[in-house]
């Protein structure tokens, strides 16, 4: 699978993680399935944003300015990337290491007469393939709508496209058979999907807003030049929105993660399950209240994976056609056009259950099905978040675990003084000033956990 990846000229924002999310799980999702998978996705390091914001910074200097932005943001995006625990694609590729690849297939595209250079431009020549509009299934008056911006004389119609841009004066640029130059944004995708992946290859993803005119393009050049189809499988994520409204930084309403009120220990797992309550098809419509709901679903698996802990481990393992039930109901959401939300609804259903159950043999199964589930799938409960719990709460959390342990040693020795009043009291206590729950096993064993 292709993804198309950040240009990197700015900050790294939430879309960038939803984007790096949901083709995460899609890959993960395959891969459990079964599918050998190689997933590549792009950096865009050189294009008409990077190299204005290079010109505002150092006009003097175009081509090494550009240089130091597009390293410097894409830093950026590996580490916020990471902060998430996102895996790497298995390949990176960059724009500018692959210019020649560019120039070849625009090539072939004049040679097979789908492109004209004028004046050390080219530029693909729309009305020549009967096919364009059939991605985003667009009229062409709605088309001309989308890119009424620009108007470049040197085209034939104003939908053509520049595959090939001449270079003004301190531009980076490439020796090309129509001048020093650089290659269009669309022409990138196809020679790197090409080389990595094949002329015809399984899935193609990217954000909602690339469908028109991106990937009309992408399709168009590949198409044209290889005589092929390109891409079988397209797949485009939803925008995150706030509020109902569009987030821009212009609109004043713009939020970055690092200002999201989370954990402070767990923020990225607690973010990927505000993502994961959204399809990946659908906006993403952050409120505050949503992502309150999330934090507090994230507990509820936490809080259980911690309170299964104090199950001891020599418990002959449960027989339950339910728990196959589950794991069939999970796989059958996930099969679903990878649809995350009926899939969480799934693992809510299995927390509810193991908990009603009050069985150890159950709850084990249970919790060993749903961290397996999430770690592969969903890259949650990975267990290194813990290591960052900084002290004051592992020292409140410690208090926590030494006044349970000692309530149900007192709460034992009442019951078998039949003096069941003074048992109850002691219970009740904890629950009531310290938030502490007492839950009694099937066979007699006492757990505890925090009321959440
Ligand atoms: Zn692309």
């Amino acid at each position: 699978m292709y993804v198309c990846g950040p240009t990197v000229y700015d900050e790294p924002h939430m879309g960038h993680v939803r984007s790096a999310y949901v083709f995460e799980i899609i890959r993960n999702y395959l891969k459990y399935s079964g599918y050998k998978v190689i997933m590549v996705r792009n950096v865009t390091d050189v294009d008409d944003k990077i190299i204005q914001k290079a010109y505002e910074a150092n006009p003097m200097n175009l081509i090494e300015e550009t240089k130091n932005i597009s390293s410097k943001y894409f830093d950026l995006y590996k580490d916020e990337l990471s902060t998430f625990n996102l895996e790497c694609p298995d390949r990176e590729p960059f724009a500018t290491q692959n210019i020649e690849e560019m120039i070849q297939l625009i090539k072939t595209l004049i040679k097979k007469c789908f492109a004209y250079a004028v004046g050390g431009d080219v530029y693909f020549e729309v009305n020549k393939f009967l096919d364009y509009g059939k991605l985003s299934k667009q009229k062409i008056d709605q088309m001309l709508e989308g890119v009424r911006k620009d108007t470049n004389e040197n085209k034939k119609n104003p939908l053509d496209f520049a595959l090939w841009k001449n270079a003004k004066e301190g531009e980076p640029s490439w020796p090309s058979p129509w001048g020093m130059g650089r290659p269009g944004w669309h022409i990138e995708c196809s020679a790197m999907s090409i080389k990595y992946l094949g002329e015809t290859f399984d899935i193609h993803g990217g954000g909602l807003d690339l469908k028109f005119p991106h990937h009309e393009n992408e399709i168009a050049q590949s198409e044209a030049a290889t005589g092929k189809p390109f891409a079988k499988y397209w797949i485009h994520h939803g925008m995150i929105t706030r509020d109902g409204h569009k987030m821009s930084k212009s609109f004043h309403n713009y939020i970055m993660y690092r200002e999201l009120p989370l954990d402070r220990n767990n923020r990225a797992e607690q973010f990927k399950f505000l993502l994961l309550g959204t399809h990946y098809a659908a906006p993403l419509d952050y409120t505050e209240e949503r992502l309150k709901m999330e934090v507090q679903n994230w507990r509820r698996f936490k809080n259980f994976f911690d309170f299964v802990k104090q199950i001891d481990g020599d418990i002959s393992p449960a027989v339950d056609s339910n728990i196959k039930k589950f794991k069939q109901a999970f796989t059958d959401a996930m099969d679903d056009d990878f649809n995350t939300p009926l899939a969480l609804t799934v693992m809510h259903e299995m927390l509810h259950y193991a908990n009603k159950s009050k069985d150890p043999a159950i709850m084990l199964e249970i919790a060993k099905l749903l961290k397996d589930l999430s770690r592969q799938i969903f890259g949650l409960f990975l267990d290194k978040q813990e290591e960052l719990v900084d002290i004051s709460t592992a020292v409140e959390k410690e208090c926590q675990k030494i006044r349970a342990e000692e309530a149900i040693r007192n709460r034992k020795t009442a019951k078998e003084a039949k003096d069941y009043q003074t048992a109850d009291l002691i219970r009740k206590k904890l629950l009531d000033e310290y938030q502490i729950e007492l839950i009694d096993l099937k066979g007699g064993k006492t757990i505890w956990r925090e009321k959440l």
